[in-house]
This record gives C-alpha cells, sequence and structure tokens, in this order.
C-alpha cells in the first residue's frame, strides 16, 4: 500500500467521567491547557517524522505527568488505599503490543508497556514482574507516595461512601491518545489508574488488548469508561474489526460499541477512534469527556462538553 499523501493526525483523551456540577474554571482551564500540551508534544514528533508510536507515547506521558487526569500522577486509589496502574500500546502497522497491570512504582506506566512491546517477548506483565522489568530496562521507578494526590484520597472517601448507599459509578480519568503518522501507521495507547475503590487486583480494560486499546492497519482506539464493559464487549478491538472487515466508517462503528452495545448492558464511557484515512469519533455516553485534537496545521483543539462541535466536519 502507498501511503505518501497521508496527513498525520492525532487524537488525545482524559477520560470520559467529566460531571458538570463538580467542575470549576480553574480545573477546566488547566485541564484544557494540558490536554493542548499533550497534543502540541505529540505532533512535535509527527510533524519530525516520528511514527505514530511515538507521538502516542509522548501524548500519553505529558497527561500521565499531569495531576488531573487519572493515570500516573493523579491515579485513583484502591479501595486498600493504593495506586495500582494499568497501561498498554499498541502499534496497528505491525499489531504488536506491550501492557503493563497493576503496577505501584512506575512513574510512566505507559513508559513500561512500550519496553514490554519491545524490549521483551511477551505482551502483558504485572505487579512485581512488571517493575523487575522495570528495573531491568532502566525504566524510571518512584516512591509510591508520588501518585498521593489529596483530591483522589478524598475521592476515594466519598466512593466508599456512595458504595454503601448503591450509587452510580460514574468518575472515568483513563487517558489515551491514537495517531496516524506520514507513512499511514496507526498506533493506540491508554494509561489508567484504574477505578476508584477497585479491590483484589482488579485490572481493568486499558491494559487488555482488544479492550480498551486496540491497533490494526484500518483504525486505531484507547478507550475510557466502565472497564469491565469494555472488556465483555471487546470494545477496542469491535470497532476497529467493523472498520476493517465491515467497512463501517468509524463514527458507525464507534457508535454502535460505544453508545450501543456497552449502554445496553448497563455501561458507560467514551472512546477516541482513529481510521487510517484521518475520520475520527470521539463518541461518549457522559457528562463530558475530555478530548483533543491535533492535525497537520499543528493547531491543538480540545473539548470537554458534548455541545463542543469543535471538529465536526473532519468527524467520521
Ligand atoms: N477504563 C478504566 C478502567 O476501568 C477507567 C477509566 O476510564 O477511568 O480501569
Amino acid at each position: 500500500m502507498n501511503h505518501a499523501a497521508v496527513s498525520p493526525v492525532l487524537l488525545v483523551h482524559g477520560g470520559a467521567g467529566v460531571i458538570r456540577r463538580d467542575m470549576d474554571a480553574a480545573t477546566e482551564h488547566a485541564v484544557r491547557d494540558a490536554l493542548a500540551e499533550a497534543l502540541r508534544r505529540g505532533h512535535a514528533r509527527l510533524a519530525a517524522g516520528g511514527s505514530a508510536l511515538d507521538a502516542v507515547a509522548a501524548a500519553v506521558t505529558t497527561l500521565e505527568d499531569a495531576p488531573y487526569f487519572n493515570a500516573g500522577h493523579g491515579a485513583v486509589f484502591t479501595h486498600d488505599g493504593h495506586n495500582e496502574l494499568d497501561a498498554a500500546i499498541m502499534d496497528g502497522a505491525a499489531l504488536r503490543a506491550g501492557a503493563i497491570a497493576g503496577v505501584q512504582r512506575v512513574r510512566n506506566p505507559i513508559v513500561l508497556a512500550r519496553a514490554v512491546m519491545e524490549h521483551s517477548q511477551h505482551v502483558m506483565l504485572a505487579g512485581a514482574g512488571a517493575e523487575s522489568f522495570a528495573e531491568a530496562q532502566g525504566v524510571a521507578l518512584v516512591d509510591p507516595g508520588y501518585f498521593r494526590t489529596e483530591r483522589r484520597w478524598r475521592e476515594l472517601e466519598a466512593a466508599k461512601t456512595q458504595a454503601r448507599q448503591g450509587g452510580p459509578v460514574d468518575h472515568f480519568g483513563t487517558v489515551g491518545a491514537v495517531a496516524l503518522d506520514a507513512q499511514g501507521r496507526l498506533a493506540a495507547a491508554t494509561s489508567t489508574g484504574g477505578m476508584t475503590d477497585k479491590r483484589w487486583g482488579r485490572i481493568g480494560d486499558a491494559p487488555v488488548i482488544g479492550a480498551g486499546t486496540y491497533a490494526n492497519a484500518a483504525c486505531a482506539m484507547s478507550g475510557t469508561g466502565w472497564g469491565e464493559f469494555y472488556i465483555r464487549t471487546a470494545a477496542a478491538h469491535a470497532v476497529c474489526m467493523r472498520v476493517a472487515a465491515m467497512h463501517e466508517t468509524v463514527g458507525e462503528a464507534a457508535a454502535r460499541v460505544i453508545n450501543g452495545e456497552i449502554p445496553a448492558l448497563g455501561g458507560s464511557g467514551g472512546a477516541i477512534v482513529l481510521g487510517a484515512d484521518g475520520a475520527f469519533a470521539m463518541p461518549f455516553n457522559t457528562d463530558g469527556m475530555y478530548r483533543g485534537r491535533v492535525g497537520s496545521d499543528g493547531v491543538p483543539h480540545v473539548a470537554i462538553w458534548p455541545d463542543e462541535n469543535t471538529w465536526a466536519a473532519a468527524q467520521g
């Protein structure tokens, strides 16, 4: 296939669990800045001739370092008051993938997921073994206290109260990116602290290849939402196979799975999906989703609420 004329694109998300009533102006401003910065850093890789993989890794690392998202520094707490991080990355051109689950000391989980893909014979490493591999690879480790933010601690306390009252699960702050590079290659990356109050070594959809993260030659997706439902529907694989094999547009495929199959089972969330022609979709069925896009002009566009129709013309 000749991909000579492809125009690079990068999409990011910072989670679909945005609640309007909880959002103050200062936080909204800071989040928009962080999303724009992630888009700029990822775009810089693409503009310099870097791969889609380089772009998604750079964007997700930036979001992991920001305190506003449920990934890296701002990760949510488990029921026992720990932070257990999951991440995955996938190269759609070669169907290579790397994932890590349940790590407690890795500063940038997406960096470790990429090391698993590029420097091990495996696809997924978990817990202590993943951290030993990080040490062997020289991937930065931190004291677990690095992941402790007061806001997330208060959320854990609130979640425990809500759980006792049988309240809904609706805070999703996972981060992710999908990119198309000048050679027509697609990549996807997702990183998360999982879900507040999670227990017993729970692993969500983000590191499960085909659930929260997937890329092939036709489509790349990163999801955010109630992970168990993304695993049960193999959401990211389902969307990308609809595009690759059933020739649906990314918009049709994403709508069917994210706004069809998942809510029908009782789940909720969103996703960013990118096609090999640059068409994209950013569906969600929550109040809002932190999201953004940058194309070949290098101008980052960021949105949170459903009524922000910034990129309607380019959506597929
Ligand atoms: N999908 C993530 C999980 O279930 C949660 C999120 O999107 O914030 O682990």
